[in-house]
């Protein structure tokens, strides 16, 4: 089992989405491996989709996944609650978290398409 970096929900397989931390830079210049659950993924990339054709130059803050502190988009996520099952919350990302998911997300619907090309 994996958590999800983002809503912290515990599946089986999380996509991977490298993320650069500032605060790394020099242990891992590569970037590190975050991972994120299939929902995330989605609200993050609508995100930076809809980022792409907006004006909008976000909030100053620290950045959620990379901790970096930067201009930030709200991304909607549900996290797991156990009263309710789920519940509606937002993190910040900044642009350059955004366009690695974005990348991560392309990544992972070809994977997925070219498993199912292969098992038929
Ligand atoms: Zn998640
Ligand atoms: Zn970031």
């Amino acid at each position: 089992m994996a958590d999800c970096d983002l809503c912290t929900v515990a599946i089986p397989t999380v996509v991977p989405v490298r993320i650069f931390v500032p605060r790394f830079e020099h242990s891992y210049p590569e970037g590190i491996w975050k991972g994120l659950c299939e929902s995330c993924l989605k609200s993050a990339k609508e995100t930076a989709d809809k980022l792409a054709s907006s004006s909008s130059c976000g909030t100053a803050g620290k950045c959620n996944l990379c901790g970096a502190i930067a201009q930030l988009q709200p991304v909607q996520i549900f996290r797991p609650s156990f009263s309710k099952g789920q519940e509606e919350d937002s993190v910040m990302l900044c642009k350059k978290c955004l366009a690695a998911i974005q990348k991560a997300d392309k990544e992972w619907q070809e994977q997925k398409a070219n498993e199912h090309a292969e098992h038929h």
